[in-house]
């Protein structure tokens, strides 16, 4: 599978109908420089390393709704790690901007998740403050996208280690970033190869559910589409959605595989005109069909924390299952879909809209610009991610991540990591050099306890006053 040149500029040109001549050059440039770069190098199906996979990565970034810097990006997301190109040469070629964005990308790859789950938020955080600017955490979404499309020719242990990382990691930062879309394209293909029996599973159940339910869910379809023209005065677009495979595992774990709980296996969404339609159109809905009890959920008036915004419903639809029912405006369609840094969301709707009122933690300063008087692009350049500043994040010899607080030593990250450790510590190392507990530790530091397990700390108030060995504590063993 490998695109050409044509085939990605025609594609380019759809996703940027208003890019100028000079960004269209800009992309050429980079698609010319990045291909001789990879020139050489092939993919391990055998296809052409550029055209197999840094032109379909930029293409998922112009699905992903970003821009022509973007765009750039992606075309040269893999030469300063695979090639001979350095930073220096994307600088003095493409600018800073650009040059940022691939060099981040490339820090990212060095990243590993290694199936420790008590790490998996710092590692999640790291990985955001690593990437400085929230468009290389997206770049490298559209990238793990498109390696979890073509991992068929990988080895199993390979496949399986990138699945699971990717549901791990990838598919909640991209769910922090309000990409609804992008989480269930990862975790759906990622599923099969992290817990193949388990997807086997989901998948034989969800099919004989959905191959039951196929007649009555046509005959509603063309019902909503009735009744939903005669109460709107317009005929409004109404999606079938079927829920993703990951996704109902996650739900039939929760409710010990009892399906019947499984309320929302296939949604019906309404994108209407205005908020007041979605509210009329659920009336109307409701008025039509018996709606479940309890079941319906007003996003619009309280959004999600990540900026998602709908109306939910649940109905019986008679001789077949339940169906979930969504109301939401084109506006808020996209932003559920595309998320917090789509050209398509931010210009027109989400910098007027109090849409990140309740925001996730760490993206959290997004309040400060969502009522300031700034443009877009600006907007998104200062959509970085130096909050991270009073935070330094460290490493354990295996390559966990421990996030601690800036000015943390040695014996804060012994705490960090188990507080036996801690107990215990009587020595470490940064970097492989010794050095004395109280030493203050830096981003990105490797470190290593050494433990005496025959001693144990004993604390007063918060500080450490002396190691003291085990039998003087607890009496001789
Ligand atoms: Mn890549």
């Amino acid at each position: 599978m490998k695109t050409q040149r044509r085939a990605f500029f025609k594609y380019v040109a759809k996703h940027l109908p208003d890019a100028s001549l000079s960004d269209i050059v800009r992309i050429e440039r980079a698609y010319d420089f990045a291909k001789k770069a990879h020139d050489t190098q092939t993919r391990a199906n055998g296809d052409p390393y550029f055209e197999g996979h840094c032109v379909p990565v930029a293409m998922h970034v112009l699905d992903l709704g970003m821009d022509s810097t973007l765009v750039c990006a992606a075309l040269l997301h893999d030469t300063i790690e695979d090639t001979a190109i350095t930073y220096t040469d994307i600088y003095e070629g493409f600018g800073a901007e650009i040059a940022l964005l691939v060099e981040g990308v490339s820090k990212l790859g060095k990243l590993k998740y290694h199936g420790n789950e008590r790490h998996v938020e710092s590692l999640r955080k790291f990985f955001v403050s690593v990437a400085q600017d929230v468009r290389v955490v997206i770049l490298k979404l559209a990238d793990r996208w498109h390696n979890l499309e073509t991992m068929n020719y990988l080895p199993a242990e390979k496949q399986k280690r990138i699945a699971l990382e990717s549901i791990m990691i990838h598919a909640p930062l991209a769910s922090r970033l309000g990409m609804g879309k992008l989480v269930t394209t990862i975790n759906d293909l990622a599923f099969p190869y992290a817990y193949p029996a388990e997807y086997e599973r989901t998948r034989k159940l969800m099919e004989s559910k959905l191959k039951k339910a196929e007649g009555t869910i046509k005959k509603m379809y063309r019902g909503m589409l009735v009744t939903m023209s005669v109460s709107l005065g317009y005929t409004p677009q109404i999606d079938k959605r079927v829920k993703g495979t990951y996704s109902l595992y996650k739900k039939l774990e929760r409710k010990h595989w009892n399906d019947d709980g499984v309320f929302d296996l296939v949604a019906f969404r309404v994108i209407t005109t205005s908020v007041a339609d979605c509210y009329s159109a659920l009336g109307a809905v409701h008025n039509h069909w018996r709606p479940v009890p309890g079941r319906v959920k007003d996003y619009i008036a309280v959004p999600k924390p990540n900026g998602y915004q709908s109306l939910h419903t649940a109905i019986f639809s008679g001789d077949g299952p339940i169906v979930e029912v969504q109301f939401r405006t084109a506006e808020m369609h996209e932003f559920n879909e595309y998320g917090v840094a789509s050209h398509h969301s931010y210009k027109n709707y989400q910098l007027q809209r109090g849409v990140h009122k309740e925001t996730f933690a760490w993206i959290e300063q997004l309040r400060e610009f969502q009522n300031a008087d700034i443009s877009p692009n600006d907007y998104l350049k200062r959509l970085r991610t130096d909050f991270f500043q009073d935070r330094i994040f460290v490493f354990t010899p295996k390559g966990d991540v421990i996030d601690l607080p800036f000015g943390a030593t040695i014996l804060d990250f012994a705490y960090a990591v188990h507080t036996q450790i801690g107990e215990h510590a009587n020595g470490g190392k940064i970097n492989g050099k010794y050095m004395a507990l109280k030493s203050t530790l830096h981003s990105e530091d490797i470190v290593e306890i050494e433990s005496n397990h025959k001693a144990i700390r004993v604390i007063s108030g918060s500080k450490c006053v002396s190691l003291q060995p085990l039998r003087d504590v607890f009496g001789a063993i």
